[in-house]
């Protein structure tokens, strides 16, 4: 994926403006391949530019510490829209959006949405398709409802960890449909409210339910819940990227109070190889919920906001 050139531009203006010495440079895994490109270009306006070559989890992965150890007066990051403040160093965020168009898919599948009233939430780099997704099925006989996180920018913005664009609307409406890539955030709106949620599949051409995964989680959900009831010995994870990092004080009691005995992990990039060794009978994740689905740990998962 190739920066757009209103994009530099914006870097660019911001550059001039604020002169920094040396730049911290964050892109997505998608954009490793024309990271150089984009530091080349930054370089060429006159600071010096250092590529963070760490993976980036997100709009609340921003690299404060590194940037400030590393002498950086200025972040670039980009691929998600503001998220979090920062404090001592100043970040620009550059939003990514995405081209890519729904419309075949959400034409060609209308039969499967039989609700009336439906709420439309995207991801950031999807909210461009919102307006004309939204005009095709008022074309279509239905209702839209676009409702507004109050952590989030953007009117229909939803995150992995944050539905509250659907929350917001819950009672509005009669099912989801989510604009996004893969069903990561279909079923992340999905955890959060109870009406049904439907993934607008750019891959398949379908209007996918996600009812089969809610359930399964649940389930899961349900085993992981007994198999902590049981656990000896709990490992709770806490990442220390600023917008991830959590207060494990109140868990650590209430779990010393079940008589179980629990071991903080603390670490900059999660990453299941770092506690290999360890005696641990389940694990619960306190930073980016993504965490207990992708990594496989050897032990089961379960995220905080699951238990509590
Ligand atoms: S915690 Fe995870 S889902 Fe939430 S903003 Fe960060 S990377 Fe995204």
């Amino acid at each position: 994926m190739n920066l757009p050139g209103k994009e530099y531009d914006i870097i660019k203006k911001e550059i001039l403006k604020r002169k920094p010495k040396k730049i911290l440079l964050q892109a997505p895994e998608g954009m490793k391949t024309s990271v150089q490109n984009i530091a080349g270009r930054i370089r060429a306006l006159g600071p010096k530019c250092i590529i963070w070559a760490d993976p980036c989890f997100g709009a609340c992965d921003i690299p404060e510490n590194p940037a400030k150890m590393l002498g950086s007066d200025f972040i670039v990051h980009i691929g998600h829209a503001q998220f979090m403040d920062t404090k001592e160093i100043p970040v620009l965020y550059i939003e990514c959006r995405s081209d890519a168009d729904f419309s075949k898919v959400i034409e060609s599948n209308l039969s499967v949405i039989p609700n009336k009233k439906i709420g439309l939430v995207a991801t950031i780099q999807h909210l461009g398709a919102i307006p004309k997704i939204k005009g095709i099925l008022e074309k279509n006989g239905k209702e839209v409802f676009i409702g507004k996180s109050k952590r989030m920018k953007y009117k229909g913005q939803v995150l992995g960890c944050d539905a509250g664009a659907a929350e917001a609307i819950e009672d509005k409406v009669n099912c989801f449909i989510t604009l996004a890539s893969g069903k990561f955030h279909a079923l992340g709106v999905a955890k959060k409210v109870q009406k049904p949620v439907f993934l607008a599949n750019l891959d398949t051409g379908k209007i996918e339910s996600t009812d089969k995964e809610k359930l399964l989680f649940e389930k899961k959900r349900i085993l992981k819940l007994e198999k902590l009831k049981d656990a000896k010995n709990v490992g709770i994870l806490v990442s220390t990227k600023r917008g991830q990092l959590s207060n494990t004080d109140d868990l650590e009691k209430k779990l010393e109070q079940k008589g179980k005995k629990v071991w903080v992990l603390a670490m900059d990039y999660i990453s299941p190889e770092k506690i290999l060794g360890m005696k641990l009978d389940i694990l619960i994740n306190t930073a980016c919920p993504r965490i207990e689905e992708d990594l496989i740990f050897g032990v089961p998962v379960v995220n905080k906001g699951e238990i509590i």
